[in-house]
């Protein structure tokens, strides 16, 4: 898919009564059976009526009872407003009412959802959304195709904490993966993206330890063949990537001491 398909609105069904409106910012609602939920609430305001015309076309009549937003960031709440105002629903975030580290579950007739916590990968609020029976996980921007998703430093804890958040949700073994931007995950993609982090840890802190200049070690670096279809990266997540690895090694704060 290239980049510019990835941002043409499509409405996918990611499993029998699962739809995802993708685009660049992705909404997603699940027929729990006499209601709906909603994952994440889009940037736009004025997308309100095109959103609720494509609910109404894939579960005719039947309410929004929830939104849980994966987290607050003004790109994943606009639609909070109208959905209260259109169902009364009730609008859930880790930020406005902590959720324990078990989570909060949802029963409907039709399906089961959890939505657990794991912050600080991207935002301390950070929350997955699991369909256990359908193996769906949405992961907010814990993924993000090829970025490092922290809006902190990459230091030696927040690096040992996405590494492990991110065997938790592979530990899951999800069918799809739903992220908060871009293409659905059609494939193994939480692991190469860990595969893809560690090669570049390792790489470059070799690299740095050997007195490589920064052009030396991007040229080092390549985009790897079978991610160069990933959505943005050659446009400047790669780069980006690459970027804060270099600068994280040199300042000592990641590297061979970590001992993977
Ligand atoms: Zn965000």
């Amino acid at each position: 898919m290239s980049d510019a398909d990835a941002e043409v609105p499509k409405l996918i069904a990611v499993a029998d009564g699962i739809h995802v409106r993708q685009e660049v910012d992705n909404i997603a609602w699940l027929d729990m059976g006499d209601h709906l939920l909603v994952v994440d609430a889009l940037e736009q305001p004025e997308l309100k009526d095109e959103v609720f015309d494509a609910i109404a076309s894939t579960a005719p009549g039947k309410p929004v009872r929830y939104v849980l937003n994966t987290h607050t960031h003004y790109d994943h709440v606009a639609l909070n407003d109208a959905f209260r105002r259109r169902w009364g629903a009730e609008i859930i975030s880790h930020a406005a009412t902590p959720l324990q580290p078990e989570g909060r579950q949802f029963a409907g007739e039709r399906r089961t959802v959890r939505m657990i916590p794991m912050p600080g990968c991207h935002t301390d609020e950070d929350c997955i959304v699991w369909a256990p029976e359908d193996k769906v996980l949405f992961v907010g921007d814990i993924f993000g195709w090829g970025l490092i998703p922290l809006t902190v430093n990459l230091r030696r804890e927040s690096r040992d904490l996405l590494l492990d958040t991110y065997q938790r949700l592979i530990a899951l073994a999800p069918a799809v993966v739903v992220p908060g931007h871009g293409p659905i995950c059609p494939d193994n993609e939480l692991q190469r993206w860990v595969d893809y982090f560690l090669w570049l840890e390792k790489t470059i802190s070799e690299a740095c330890a050997a007195g490589e200049t920064d052009a030396e070690i991007v040229a080092r670096v390549e985009p790897p063949a079978d991610m160069r279809n990933w959505w943005r990266f050659l446009k400047w997540k790669h780069d980006d990537t690459v970027a804060k690895i270099i600068k994280a090694c040199r300042k000592g704060w990641v590297g061979p001491s970590n001992g993977e």
